[in-house]
């Protein structure tokens, strides 16, 4: 199939080389011309604008980092909708705002074109390896078309409602993964100030009720090795924390916990930690505290 991808990033680049590496024909645009450099080294053909990977394409992936530019990349004048004929069909699998997506769904619409919201769940080794857990919001008739793409990139493929409904439950999710980060940082560095080792306190809390998904994901790998890079982004998990304080702001909910994890994640920010990993946010209290969560050196 002739497929576009726009947004070569962290995520983008290896789902795109899953693409390829199924045998479909990718035509691809970043504002990173080394991503797309990667990407034609591999076998997908460059392109100069996101209307020009629109024009012969069957569908269009999009993988980019927040609803302004998904709103740029697929209306703006270069943008996808200027280069896409009827039939074709758009899935982005970026994290934005619903009303974002049933917005361009609208437009996209209007000119035969579907446009689906994918979010995904799993960090770039989900991508790497095709293990992503996909929150598709599309049609009932939309699934036969899209679902054997998708399984190309992901294990699990959730139908979880209308055009929209995938961007929610991703926000829902990334709460709690932006709070059980923030949670994690501020619980080892107590730890180390009561004179335990990340050792113990990994051995203890991975088989105990504090066991998380950052605790398996983000201790050994990332604090305990002090390695702090992406992963996935300080700037993207403040800005999913932000979507879920929008949209609960519409809905009039208060959310105690996802604010004070995204003040957490605004002081990484504030430090120069917003392009490293989320488990970096452990770094603020570090500071705070003149204490280091790391392996022990042997
Ligand atoms: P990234 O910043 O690594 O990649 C984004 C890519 O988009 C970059 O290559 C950038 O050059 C490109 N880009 C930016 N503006 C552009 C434009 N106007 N036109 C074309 N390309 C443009 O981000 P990522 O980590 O790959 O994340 C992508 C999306 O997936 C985000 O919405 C993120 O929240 C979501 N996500 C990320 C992870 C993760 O672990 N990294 C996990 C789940 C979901």
């Amino acid at each position: 199939m002739q497929i576009g991808f726009i947004g070569l990033g962290a995520m983008g680049s290896p789902m795109a080389g899953r693409l390829l590496a199924a045998g479909h024909q990718l035509s691809v645009f970043d504002l990173n011309e080394a991503a797309v450099a990667a990407a034609t080294a591999a076998g997908a053909v460059g392109c100069s604008t996101p209307a020009a990977v629109a024009t012969t394409a069957e569908m269009v992936l999009l993988s980019l980092p927040n609803s302004a530019i998904v709103n740029q990349v697929v209306s703006g004048a270069d943008g996808v909708l200027a280069g896409a004929v009827a039939g074709c069909t758009v899935i982005d699998l970026s994290s934005v705002d619903p009303q974002t997506t049933r917005t361009l769904a609208g437009m996209a619409a209007a000119q035969g074109v579907s446009y689906l919201d994918a979010p995904v769940s799993g960090g770039v080794a989900g991508a790497e390896g095709g293990t992503l857990t996909i929150m598709l919001g599309a049609p009932e008739r939309a699934l036969p078309a899209v679902l054997p793409l998708l399984r190309i990139l992901g294990k699990k493929i959730i139908h979880v409602g209308e055009v929209g409904a995938g961007d929610a439950v991703k926000i829902v999710n990334n709460l709690l993964l932006g709070a059980n980060m923030a949670a994690l940082a501020e619980a080892l560095v107590l730890g180390k100030k009561l004179g335990l080792t990340a050792e113990v306190m990994l051995e203890v809390i991975g088989q105990g009720s504090g066991k998380s998904y950052v605790l398996d994901a983000k201790m050994e790998k990332f604090i305990m090795a002090g390695q702090f890079q992406p992963g996935f982004a300080v700037e993207l998990q403040y800005k999913d924390l932000g979507l879920a304080l929008d949209a609960a702001r519409e809905v009039r909910q208060p959310l105690p916990m996802a604010s004070q994890a995204r003040q957490l994640f605004e002081m990484a920010r504030a430090m120069g930690f917003g392009q490293e990993d989320i488990s970096a946010v452990v770094k603020v209290w570090e500071e705070v505290s003149a204490t280091t969560v790391r392996a022990e050196q042997k």
